[in-house]
Formats: structure tokens, sequence, C-alpha cells
């Protein structure tokens, strides 16, 4: 029994937990070495307060009430700090089952408790950081300040700060805002007055947070720092507790602070390494945004740049499909939205002859490389109208070199063009009333002396004669006189006759032209109206058919009729003048003849007698002037036609000349 109560006392001093043996009163009747050293020795202690300090409530005397097994979690202040523990009661009973005292055995579980404790947090915050970073990662811009603001909200929350904010500097680095604001009140942001902050005092705090890391604040004078008290962040007029800076790549881009009630708290170093966590990944977020928003900044200039340009600016990918075009373009192309030509060919815009030719240009530029410069293209407006556009075309390529789609830039030059074709069309006119006149001059030149010539023969006459006349008068010989006075009287009719003529070619050429819709056949009449008597006196036959309705000069094309017709009764042979009619259609024009049987003309002077005063014949065969046809060839070039003689079959003359059937007025 000694053996057994000596083997139990080793073993109950050797325990590493700490046990004690308590009697039903609740006494210390017995404790091991390990409890001793912790609790010092209570042996034969009143142990209430201690029991109900543990056990909670008031116990009594003993723990006859307690549960006959527990286990639970206690915390105790021990000389090697505070420790946990896990304690075991057991209710001890005699034989008879009465209630005979309590052993209670403490189990250390400090380090296990700090190590899940710290295991809870580790995950804690391992789950904020990522879900912060899930939240401001891929995010749209408009989305991005709220999902900011909510992280932060996240942030405090997790601190248990009554506050969190952003302070960023604008992207020129003088000036700084507040950028971002949470509050565990939803109190609104404080009316921090930044823009008073002068640019030097802001340069100045960027400094000191570039060298400076994650600050409890407010710093004691005389720490690092600490004569420098944040300045900007007293702005902010809120008891700002803990704040660190944002440093991109050691650069500060501002700061994040918490903000608390009580500024004198403490953070344990697991928050604080948390906060500098969050704070890099807002950095890298608030950073990417300022690229963004830079990037979207510089592409609106360069948009707004290339939609005020008047050039039409476009960019196609490597299928010639439109991803972009500018105002002008989108004008050209009758279109009010990117969206309307995004994605379209030329061919789905454009004739396929255009679009054939213009994607063979762009293929040819991205297949070399080379640009294609200053190429005149001419392009069909959605309106159908045609434009001149100058355009150069240059390859897009990308990182690798490779050619990956196109970039177009046109000017229209439609007005330049125009004004070119105006310009040239009037130096063609010019070109043209040059050779007119110095043609007309030669033919004045011509006409002159081929006029004077003619006119001189029968003036000579008047004036010889008129010499013959007073010599006749002085020698009284009347038939002399007589002679004289007839000849005299002759050739003063004869240059009535060629003036008279003469007018009637100038006429011809000058008289201002009426134009019409003619019935050929209602000139034919006229003519041979005026005609009549010669008719009759020659006994002429003539074959009247029905003629074409041409546009031109009702009288100038009645007296065209009357001088062929006129010719065809003067020239004819033995046999009486038969004279008869063609009708030829030529495209819109009509070729009309006037055929006779007459003595015909010797094809050698078919140009010439087309001539003023050409005649083949002289005055004693056929009387004339030798200006009928001349005033022919006049009418019928008025009438920008032609007219000329060929034989006629069977003997005699053909004139044929060509009239316009069409409505248009000539040019002249
Ligand atoms: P004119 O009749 O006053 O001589 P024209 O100019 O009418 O002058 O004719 C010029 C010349 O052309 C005539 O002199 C004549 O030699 C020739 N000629 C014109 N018409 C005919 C014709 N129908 N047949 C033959 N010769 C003609």
């Amino acid at each position: 029994m000694n053996d057994h109560r000596e083997i139990y006392q080793t073993l109950f001093e050797r325990l590493r937990d700490p046990v004690i043996l308590l009697d039903a009163s609740g006494k210390v009747i017995e404790m091991n070495r390990a409890a001793t050293t912790l609790l010092s020795d209570i042996t034969g202690q009143d142990t209430t307060p201690m029991l109900s300090n543990w056990f909670g409530g008031d116990r009594g005397p003993g723990l006859e009430a307690a549960p006959p097994h527990a286990v639970q979690l206690l915390t105790l202040d021990t000389p090697a700090g505070i420790r946990q523990f896990e304690l075991e009661s057991q209710l001890a009973s005699d034989q008879s089952d009465r209630f005979r005292g309590t052993i209670i055995i403490l189990h250390e579980v400090t380090e296990l408790k700090d190590a899940e404790r710290d295991a809870l947090n580790r995950s804690a915050s391992a789950q904020l950081i990522s879900g912060i970073s899930a939240k401001l990662i891929g995010i749209e811009p408009h989305e991005f300040d709220e999902a900011v603001d909510e992280s932060l909200g996240r942030i405090g929350t997790y601190n248990s700060a009554a506050g969190a904010f952003i302070v960023q500097f604008d992207t020129m680095g003088d000036r700084v805002y507040l950028s971002h604001w949470w509050s565990s009140r939803d109190e609104s942001p404080p009316g921090a007055r930044f823009d008073a902050v002068e640019a030097l005092q802001v340069q100045a705090w960027r400094a000191t947070l570039a060298q400076s890391d994650l600050c409890v604040l407010p710093l004691q004078p005389g720490a690092a720092g600490g004569d420098r008290v944040e300045p900007l962040l007293d702005c902010l007029g809120v008891p700002c507790v803990v704040r660190l800076p944002l440093l991109y790549h050691n650069e500060p881009i501002g700061c994040m602070g918490l903000t608390s009630a009580d500024p004198q708290r403490t953070w344990p170093p697991e928050n604080l390494e948390l906060l500098k966590k969050a704070a890099q990944v807002l950095t890298n977020a608030l950073q990417q945004r300022r690229v963004e928003e830079a990037l979207a900044q510089e592409r609106n200039l360069l948009r707004t740049l290339i939609d005020s340009l008047p050039d039409y600016i476009y960019i196609k990918d490597v299928g010639s499909r439109f991803v972009m075009n500018n105002a002008a373009h989108l004008r050209l192309l009758r279109a009010k939205r990117q969206d309307e030509v995004y994605g379209k060919t030329d061919h789905d815009i454009f004739p396929p002859d255009l679009a054939d030719s213009y994607l063979r240009d762009e293929r040819g530029v991205m297949e070399s490389g080379q640009p294609l410069v200053n190429r005149d293209e001419s392009v069909l407006t959605e309106a159908g109208e045609r434009r001149w556009v100058l355009t150069t075309k240059v390859p897009l390529k990308n990182a690798e070199g490779e050619s990956v789609g196109v970039v177009g830039v046109g000017r229209d030059i439609t007005a330049r063009k125009q004004m070119a074709e105006q310009l040239e069309s009037h130096a063609r006119l010019l070109e043209q009333a040059n050779a007119d006149l110095s043609a007309r001059n030669q033919e004045l030149d011509e006409f002159t002396y081929v006029a004077s010539h003619d006119l001189q023969e029968p003036l000579r006459k008047l004036i010889s004669f008129s010499d013959v006349l007073r010599e006749d008068l002085d020698a009284g010989d009347m038939q002399g006189v007589t002679r004289a006075a007839n000849t005299i009287s002759s050739a003063a009719r004869r240059m009535k006759t060629l003036v008279e003529d003469l007018l009637a070619l100038s006429r011809s050429g000058r008289q201002s032209m009426h134009w019409q819709e003619v019935d050929l056949g209602e000139c034919l009449a006229m003519a041979l109206d005026v005609l009549e008597v010669r008719i009759a006196e020659e006994k002429a036959e003539i074959e009247v058919q029905p003629l074409p309705t041409v546009y031109g000069d009702r009288n100038l094309l009645a007296q065209l009729f009357q001088n062929l017709i006129g010719n065809a009764l003067k020239f004819h042979g033995d046999a009486p003048p038969w004279i008869t009619f063609t009708v030829e259609p030529d495209g819109d024009d009509w070729i009309v003849g006037i055929r006779d049987n007459g003595i015909g003309i010797n094809p050698e002077y078919a140009e010439q007698i087309f001539a003023p005063f050409k005649r083949l014949h002289g005055r004693g065969q056929y009387e004339g002037t030798g200006i009928g046809l001349a005033i022919c060839r006049k009418i019928v070039e008025r009438h920008e036609g032609r007219i000329w003689v060929e034989p006629a079959h069977g003997g005699g003359s053909h004139f044929r000349f060509v009239l316009r059937a069409r409505q248009e007025e000539p040019s002249t």
C-alpha cells in the first residue's frame, strides 16, 4: 500500500501539467510542483475567490454542483506572462457516492492558441487583400472610384477604424486632392481645403512621403520626421491616426490614412503589415488607372486633333476593313457615327471597280511595306457625287514590323481639279477663239482682195465709159452716147448687185440666230414661193418630198434652199431643170441634198466654189456674183454643219449638207 502511495506521489510530482486536489469544501489538499510553480503554494488556503474566478459564478466552498467532468479554457497572468490553459476538472466520490473533492488539471495551450489565432488572422488578412485585388483588377473605368471607396471600407472595417481615405498628387505633382473616402458612420468627406496649399508645400510633402514608411500619428516631436507634422493631412480636419505613403517605384503618388476617434489607440503589428500590403494593392490599381486616364486623354487629344482636320484620315485592318475614320471621312461617307462604317470594306461602300482599285493599292502597300504617296483618286460619295482626293497610304506595322493594316490620309482636291479643268477649258476656248480669229482674218484678207478685185471691174468700166460718153457728147455722136450710157448703167447695176450680195453675205454671218425646231418642208416652200416666176420661166420640174424637222433658224435655212435651188435653175444644160431632194439620217443628224440635172461641177473645183466671188463661168454664160454658195456655207456653218457638192448620177450636181436634229443649241 505504501509502495503504491510512493509511486503515485512520484508520478503526481513529475507531471508536467499542474494538478491540484481540492477537498469537498474546496480547500487545496495537495498540488504538484508544476501547480506550485504556476500558482505558488496555496495548500490549505481558501480558494473560493480563485475558483469562482476560474469557474465563474459563486460555486460555494466546493465544486459539488459542477458537472462530474468538465473542460474549459482559462487565461492566467503567470510570472511567465499571460498564458492560456485548458482546465479539466474531475469530481471524486467515495464508494457510497459521497462527494469527496475535485481534481483539477491545467494543460497549457498558449502556443497552440497563439498559432490558431495567427492562422486565423493570416487567413482573414489574406482574404482581405485578395478580395481588394479581385475587386480592382479589370474593372470598368466608371466603376473604379466606387470600388476603391469600397476597398477602403473593407480595410477600415478590418482595422476597426472610424474612416479611411486616400489623398493623391495630381500628375504634375504640385497639387493634392482627396480622391477617395470611407466613413464607418457614413459621414461625408471633410471639406478639406487642398486648393489653399502652395505648390512648394506639396513638393516638400512629396519628398517627406518618398522617404517615410507607415507612420502612426501624431508623430512625436523629435521622432524622425516628427517636426514636420503632416501639414496637408491637418487640412483634412480629421484625427488621422495611421498614414502610409502610396509609393510607385519609390515615387509617391499619394497617401492612404485611417482615422479614429481615439488618437492613442494601439495597432497590432499584423494589422500594420496588412495595411502596407493593402496600400501596395491600391497603389498599383491607382497607378494603372492614372496610366489608363493619361492614355485615354492622349487618345482624346489625338482624336480631337484628327477630327478637326479637314483631311480624310482612316485606318484599315489587314483585311482592308475600316477600324477608324475621322469626322471629315465619316462626313464624306455620309455616316453619322463610327459604328456605321466600322468593319466595312470599300466593296460595301463604293462601286466594284473603284473598290477593286483601292484594294489593289492597299494590298500593294501592305505587302511591300512601302507607302503610296500622293495618288490622285476619284471617289464617289454616298450622294453619288464624284470627288477627287489626293491620297497617301502608309502601312501600319506591329511591334514585329509586320504590316497589320493601312493608315490613309486623303485631301479633297476637287475644287483645285475643277479650277484646273476650268482653266484648261478656258485655255482651249481661247485657243479656239484665236484660231477662229486668224481664220476670219485670213478670210477677210482674201475677201477684201477678191471684193476689191471684183468691184474694180465695173468701177473701171464706169470710169472709162464716162470718158467715152464725154467724148461722144463732144463729137455729137448720139449712138455712141447711147452705147456708153447703157454700158455705164449696166456697170452701175452690176456694182449695185455686187454690193447687195456682199451685204447679204455679211448679214448671213452676223445676224443673230433664232433657234427653234424647223420643218425643212416649210423652208423649201418659202424658197419655192420666192422663185416661183423663175421656175415657171425655166419650165423646171421640182419633185418635192417630205423633209425632216431640224433645229435651227427658219429664215436662214429658207435662204439656203433659195440659193441652191436658184443655182440649179441657173446652171442647167439643154434640158429644162429637174430638181429632186435627198434625205438621209446620220446618227442624230440629217443629211439633206438638192440634186439637179444641170451642167455639173468639175470635182477639182468642188471646194473652191464655196469661196466668195468664186465662179467657174464668165458672166457671158451665166449671170452672177459668185457669192451665193459662200452664203450657203456660212449658213450651214452657223448651224455647226457642213456643206459639200458631189457629182449627181447621170450628170448634174448633188449639193449636200448636214443639219442637227437634236434640240441642243450649238455654241455659236
Ligand atoms: P453665182 O451663182 O453667183 O455664180 P455661186 O456662189 O452661187 O455664184 O456659185 C459659184 C459657182 O459655182 C457658179 O459660178 C458656178 O460656176 C458653180 N455652180 C454653183 N451651182 C451650180 C450648179 N447647180 N451646177 C453647176 N455649177 C454650179
